[in-house]
């Protein structure tokens, strides 16, 4: 029974970092940098309360779940908050004397980390029950080697190995509940920042819409009258400022074009359409788009692919992936397009860069209203692409890696022709 409590104690320590941060931290902090600081010494006190309060049963063993707080930290974080944990893990260790407990935790920290570390960059970028399954079956490893030391050191003994099976069923059972935890919390935050965003923009977007169609008209005017003045005997100077105009003229204008899709009644009587015909439009269209960028488009449409969809508002929502594949590649290379119909009767459709790409924060932000990350961007065309897919009950997934490129799939229900 006193074992028992002792792992709920340890449980209580293991839990006392995730809500800090996510009482206090994640509201007020912003940056990245500091955040991870926060978090990595919250993960520490964790880490010492555990080893001070741990499971005794007896011969001065002792078992705790300093691996926990030393898991995430490295699996959030990152290696380099892992390889101070693991520091301060030995360190800690040595202030309770030089004994074999030092050398199990050293050996079973060696065994353990490198896996750690490898998976890590993985671990961010899968989804919730792969993140669980990767955390929990790290617990698994750490405590089986732990096991192992533990036992080649000392000898197997029946009261011993029992305690060890109940100490590895603890750690799996509070990792794979701390995971959920941590996702969840994560989850419900993404989504309350989700809602201020629609918010702010719907009430932004009524506003501008108004007011969008009336700008519109004269600027219209303003562009034909500056090109008339754009004569070849004009001296350079005033060219380039005629030029100027027009260019921003024309900024505003594609700003103002976004605003009003956006702003559009939703019409959900859509018509059945022949995707593959309107994609090798979409890519005729682009090809022109291209000219200046050195970037070639390989396209692989198989023909024939039906869906529901508005064809207008499906063209205009590509046209933006593959105007972003091809901007995200200023020193040229390869866009592929391809749309197939899958087994399970869904229409896939794939555009693939080998741009910037982006990193996972980044992936997570796309799509949001303004976030854009050009210099004279509008951080609107994903906005509004996603919505347009979201309405013919399409699904998105974003594939991205920096310096790699950006894949994004794209899957709509088929119907028959
Ligand atoms: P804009 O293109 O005006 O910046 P978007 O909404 O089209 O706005 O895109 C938002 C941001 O998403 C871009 O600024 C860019 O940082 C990122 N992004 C979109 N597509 C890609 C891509 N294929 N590769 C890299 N980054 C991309
Ligand atoms: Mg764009």
């Amino acid at each position: 029974m006193s074992i028992l409590k002792d792992f709920l104690l340890q449980f209580t320590l293991m839990v006392i970092p995730i809500f800090s941060y996510f009482t206090f931290i994640l509201e007020k902090v912003k940056e990245d940098r500091a955040i991870k600081m926060f978090m990595t010494l919250l993960w520490g006190v964790s880490i010492l309360l555990c080893m001070s309060f741990p499971v005794e049963y007896g011969g001065g063993a002792r078992l705790d779940i300093r691996f926990i707080p030393l898991l995430f930290g490295t699996l959030y974080l990152g290696v380099w908050p892992g390889v101070f944990l693991s520091f301060l893990i030995i360190l800690y260790r040595l202030t309770f004397g030089i004994s074999m407990g030092v050398v199990t935790t050293v050996d079973v920290l060696i065994l353990t980390l490198p896996v750690i570390f490898y998976v890590q960059r993985l671990f961010l970028r899968v989804n919730r029950d792969r993140r669980i399954m990767i955390a929990t079956g790290l617990s698994f490893l750490y405590c089986l080697c732990g096991m192992m030391v533990f036992g080649g050191m000392n000898g197997f003994s029946i009261p011993v190995l029992k305690v060890q099976v109940i100490h590895l069923i603890f750690t799996i059972a509070v990792t794979g509940f701390c995971t959920v935890l941590i996702e969840k919390i994560h989850e419900i935050h993404e989504l309350r920042l989700e809602v201020q965003d629609t918010e702010r923009f719907r009430v932004i977007s009524e506003l501008t819409g108004v007011f969008a169609h009336e700008i519109r008209n004269p600027m219209q005017v303003s562009r034909g009258f500056l090109q008339l003045l754009d004569d070849p005997d004009l001296p350079y100077r005033q060219k380039e400022y005629i030029k100027l105009s027009i260019e921003e003229l024309d900024r505003a204008n594609e700003i103002i074009h976004d605003f009003l899709a956006l702003g559009k009644p939703s019409n959900s009587t859509y018509g059945t359409i022949n995707v593959s015909e309107q994609l090798k439009r979409t890519a005729a269209l682009i090809q022109t788009f291209n000219v200046n960028h050195q970037v070639e488009l390989q396209i692989d449409i198989q023909d024939d692919c039906w869906m529901k969809a508005d064809p207008q508002k499906l063209n205009q929502s590509l046209l933006n992936f593959l105007k972003n594949a091809v901007e995200s590649m200023p020193n040229g290379g390869t866009v592929s397009l391809s749309c197939h119909q899958t087994i399970d009767g869904h229409i896939r459709i794939t555009v693939k860069d080998q741009g910037v790409g982006m990193n996972p924060k980044q992936v997570q932000r796309i799509g949001s209203p303004y976030y854009s990350l050009k210099e004279n961007g509008t951080g609107l065309g994903m906005m509004v692409s996603y919505q347009i897919i979201r309405s013919f009950n399409g699904k998105i997934r974003v594939e991205s890696e920096e310096g790699v490129g950006t894949e994004f799939v794209i899957e709509f229900p088929s119907v028959q022709a």
